[in-house]
């Protein structure tokens, strides 16, 4: 069982289409925030302090044998995703995940690089923090002419940015090649001691990689390999409440 807690309103549409598609029998379940109001997302310690939380509900009703909550063993697995955005407390929100073990899908500039991956030839130029470049280059792809310019291309704006039907069929027919990209950008990483492992869903930055200084990279391809592969997250067997 996967359990994914995100904010931000595009990496919800995302992974609701990700679980439309490959979510059947509760192999992973989506934690939203029903108390977020648009342009107040939680901060990324926020999101994993949520993480923690639903983590230990999870490990406590294994505990007491409940049955609804999963059974806590080693194939449950909960992740937090959050980007580098304008945010000023990745380290802290990294620190609690590492010592919770929380997984993390963390993307830099944004969250729309990963979305670029789908439809980009080659492997991009690094964009460092530029992140309205990503969403010019999204706006040149079809069906998304107009990303972000309702919300000036913040993800944090008032409006937030979100994706409709049709990108989302776009982005999901072209999933592959975004996990090909993430995948090379780990092997492209500055440090020089980052690499993708060969195996699906598996860490691929080195433990001594600062978060803070990689540039145009994305650890969501894991994420998306967890979910779609049938071999792993689907211990869980038992409809699962949301909250
Ligand atoms: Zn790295």
């Amino acid at each position: 069982m996967v359990t994914v807690v995100s904010e931000g309103k595009t990496e919800r549409n995302y992974l609701e289409r990700v679980h439309d598609e490959a979510g059947q029998d509760s192999r992973f379940v989506l934690h939203f925030d029903p108390q977020t109001q648009p342009g107040k997302g939680l901060k990324p310690s926020e999101v994993v302090n949520r993480a923690v939380d639903v983590q230990y509900r999870i490990t406590r009703s294994a505990q007491e044998g409940d049955e609804e909550e999963g059974d806590g063993g080693p194939d449950q697995y909960v992740w937090a995703v959050f980007d580098r955005d304008q945010h000023n407390d990745i380290d802290e929100a990294m620190r609690t995940a590492s010592k919770n073990g929380i997984e993390v899908a963390f993307s830099t500039p944004s969250f729309d690089l990963w979305l670029l991956l789908h439809f980009a030839p080659g492997l991009p130029a690094n964009v460092s923090s530029e992140n309205n470049q990503l969403v010019r280059k999204l706006n040149a792809v079809r069906h998304f002419e107009r990303y972000g310019r309702s919300s000036g291309g913040k993800g944090s704006d008032s409006k937030p940015k979100t994706l409709n039907d049709a990108q989302l069929t776009a982005l999901w027919a072209k999933r592959d090649n975004a996990v090909r990209l993430a995948r090379q950008l780990v092997d492209r990483c500055s440090r020089g001691l980052c690499r993708a492992s060969s195996t699906k869903a598996e860490q691929g930055h080195h433990w001594s990689c600062d978060p803070l200084k990689r540039d145009t990279q994305t650890d969501f391809y894991r994420l998306l390999e967890l979910l779609t592969d049938d071999g792993r997250g689907r211990a869980g067997r038992e409809r699962r409440g949301d909250g």
